[in-house]
């Protein structure tokens, strides 16, 4: 099937700037150019530019034109036009009083008739954006699901007014998007990340914030109450009254809301509460955070008219994001799992707390805290196979407490590990690569990383008796 592609209205003719040529900037930048609009489109890297250039786009260099002519400038979330310090061709479109917006603002433009479901948080975005795509789909709604998760905005196929784009938005993106009128908004939680991009943590929960902005009567804000800044910003808004608020907690039961304690899946936001699922039986769902993540789509789904049991459906057919706790496969009873997007020990933890005992695989491009954090997870680890940069100073945190071997590649730590926990055939055992660092040292990106797992493991897999899950 192809589906009609978004046109911006109104940009006949019009100057159209374009700031980073990523693949959300390129898609922005093709649709504009679509839509009948003169583009300056520009990247400060060379290679990205030679891309665009394949794709049709000739690059103008922003630094040096009459910013006097553009209608706006299109700006990847990369980039920072406020903080720590606005790029240059930013402060020029700001200089010129341009809107300095972002790919989202432009979806609103071409689709303002269909419904949005917006979704952000510091951690859990893409889970609960696909998760809530995978819902939807099931249950037969029209959807498309994109932003920061998989589809850039605009390269997604155009909706009416009965469907439904599910975005994951980070605070970026939302401080990009003025006119983000969310039929449904979730933000999951709030911990302190990206303060440099947002000056301080109160900047960081303002961006968050302004994802339930231009709500009113008829819409649905879900709202996770698990931190301390969400809990506030909740408050917040049942005081302020303009949207439905329905609070959720994977730690405690919430009246009016839905909630998933020790995994029991509750919706509390009717006169009895009602049981919905045991989400421990879904093995795509593993961790607190997840369950945060299901309350959350479960109220969502709720409110734009899903069923419980449909709702439920979906949950339990979950397949999966790669990546993430991703279960490869189960070989002579070891399960291995692919946690490659676990960059610090913040998510590392999530994983560290779902298998006992673990064969830990870990190391890479070091992030400040190193492993502070995961200390109360360390009896559960049997080993740890240290890889890249940060393997000297990670085996000197886990000296005397867990045995380690510094293994160097990722290759040699797949194959070490699998050949002790073979021989030790404990009960429930789990290889985990679950970094708790960058992997650029190693490899392009995490996503790469992930990769290399998978295949060290599969061909573990196919020489022995394993099974791919
Ligand atoms: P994001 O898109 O916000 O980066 P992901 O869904 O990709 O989030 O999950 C990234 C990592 O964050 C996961 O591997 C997991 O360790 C952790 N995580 C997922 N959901 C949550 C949550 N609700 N709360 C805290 N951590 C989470």
């Amino acid at each position: 099937m192809t589906s009609t592609p978004l046109a911006i209205p109104g940009m006949n003719e019009r100057i159209a700037a374009v700031l980073g040529l990523g693949k959300s900037g390129l898609a922005a930048a093709l649709a504009l150019k679509m839509s009948g609009a003169r583009l300056w489109a520009w990247d400060d890297s060379a290679e990205r530019r030679a891309e665009a250039a394949a794709a049709g786009i000739v690059p103008i260099d922003l630094a040096h034109c009459d910013w006097r002519k553009p209608e706006f400038l299109v700006l990847s979330p990369g980039i920072p036009h406020r903080f720590p310090t606005p790029h240059p061709v930013a402060a020029l479109a700001q200089g010129h009083a341009k809107p300095v917006i972002g790919d989202i603002e432009l979806l609103i433009r071409a689709a303002p008739d269909a419904g949005y479901l917006g979704i952000t948080g510091t951690n859990g975005k893409s889970t609960t954006t696909a998760l809530t795509g995978h819902v939807l789909k099931r249950a037969g709604r029209e959807s498309a699901v994109g932003g920061n998760i998989g589809t850039p905005a605009l390269a997604l196929p155009r909706l009416g007014g009965s469907g439904l784009y599910v975005l994951e938005l980070s605070s970026y993106q939302l401080e990009l998007t003025p006119s983000l009128g969310c039929k449904v908004a979730v933000l999951l939680n709030i911990t302190p990340d990206h303060i440099d991009r947002h000056g301080d943590m109160a900047g960081y929960v303002a961006a968050k914030a302004h994802i339930f902005a231009r709500q009113g009567a008829g819409d649905t804000a879900v709202v996770g109450i698990d931190d301390e800044a969400s809990r506030a910003l909740r408050d917040r808004l049942v005081a302020a009254a303009r949207q439905r608020v329905v609070p959720i907690s994977a730690r405690e039961r919430v009246a009016g809301g839905v909630h998933a304690v020790d995994g029991r899946l509750i919706d509390a936001t009717g006169e009895a509460p009602l049981e919905i699922m045991d989400l421990t039986a879904v093995p795509t769902l593993p961790g607190e955070h997840n369950w945060q993540n299901a309350a959350a789509t479960y109220a969502a789904c709720r409110a734009v008219g899903l069923a419980p049991a449909e709702i439920a459906e979906g949950l339990r057919t979950y397949p999966g994001l790669a990546h993430r706790q991703e279960l490869i496969a189960s070989i002579g009873g070891v399960r291995y799992v692919n946690d490659s997007k676990a960059t610090n020990a913040d998510a590392t933890a999530k994983a560290l707390a779902c298998y006992d005992p673990i064969y830990w695989i870990l190391g890479g491009k070091p992030k400040a805290g190193g492993l502070a954090g995961l200390e109360p997870f360390y009896r559960r680890v049997v080993h740890a196979f240290l890889i890249g940069e940060a393997a000297p100073a990670f085996e000197r945190q886990l000296a005397g407490r867990v045995p380690a071997t510094q293994c160097g590649t990722l290759d040699s730590a797949v194959e070490a590990a699998h050949r002790l926990a073979r021989a030790e055939a404990r009960r429930g055992a789990v290889v985990l690569l679950s970094p708790a660092c960058a992997s650029f040292d190693q490899f392009a990106n995490f996503e790469q990383r992930g990769e290399a797992f998978r295949s060290l493991v599969q061909r573990l897999a196919e020489a022995g008796n394993g099974r791919a899950a």
